[in-house]
């Protein structure tokens, strides 16, 4: 069985003050929780803070963004060497955000994937199709383009999926529990299909979830887990979610 996972993203949310009161809140909430992994994505100016008090936790750290060079001249980049060096273990690439606002495409999504897993961070890859998409019954052909290009060269080790359906982040729309469960498995497939070990991978949804909808969706057979975008910046909300995981 796949051990259940909850991501937060925080997204462009709190400061460094804020991030050290969210987690000297949230950590007492889910000290006892060792059945669910949880991992706090804030924005990079507050991962060494973050990373001092989630020390010897059962709550991981990530980011949610990297290059995909390693040193060098590129403004305004952070390296996956200097995510490590400020606590991080995980990275979440691929994001629909990056996509949009900064021109992500599967290819650069690729060698971003390379380059962090290279320097040992494990990565959530995130994939899922528009609104557009969906309504001309194109959801499964995305998905597979987005598998292909992002995870070209590149195996299951290290790798978790998160399907985002792109009209359901942010939204108050969360896509129905069979909606969530026929794109993980169709996902699987693909994973099956291609790469070695996807029986281990875990998918997460990602969409408006909620400490209220987490248990119907946790339900399903495929889905693994969650990213979490809006409700993960409250600590009681995101704290019955990870809760609400428990499989
Ligand atoms: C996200 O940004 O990854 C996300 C799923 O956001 P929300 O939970 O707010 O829909």
């Amino acid at each position: 069985m796949r051990k259940p996972f909850i991501s937060a993203n925080w997204k462009m949310n709190k400061t460094i003050e804020e991030t050290g009161e969210f987690i000297n809140s949230f950590l007492p909430m889910v000290k006892d929780v060792t059945d669910v992994d949880i991992l706090i994505a804030p924005p990079v100016t507050s991962l060494q803070a973050a990373a001092s008090l989630l020390k010897a936790t059962n709550v991981k750290l990530g980011a949610q963004n990297v290059f995909y060079e390693e040193k060098g001249a590129f403004t305004g980049e952070i390296s996956p060497g200097m995510l490590l060096s400020a606590g991080c273990s995980y990275v979440i690439i691929g994001h629909s955000e990056r996509r949009q606002y900064f021109m992500e495409t599967d290819e650069i999504v690729n060698k971003k994937i390379k380059t962090a897993r290279k320097n040992g961070l494990e990565v959530i890859l995130c994939i899922g199709e528009s609104l557009k998409e969906r309504e001309e019954n194109k959801t499964f052909e995305v998905l597979e383009r987005q598998l292909t290009g992002s995870l070209k060269d590149i195996s299951l080790e290290g790798i978790t999926i998160a399907y985002e359906p792109i009209w359901a982040i942010g939204t108050g729309k969360t896509a129905t529990k069979e909606q969530a469960n026929e794109a993980h498995a169709h996902i699987r497939e693909w994973l099956n299909k291609n790469r070695k070990g996807a029986d281990k991978t875990r998918i997460l949804y990602g969409g408006s979830v909620t400490p209220e909808n987490i248990k119907s969706l946790m339900a399903e057979p495929e889905v693994d887990g969650a990213l979490v975008g809006g409700a993960s910046l409250k600590p009681d909300s995101f704290a019955g979610i990870v809760k609400g995981a428990r499989k």
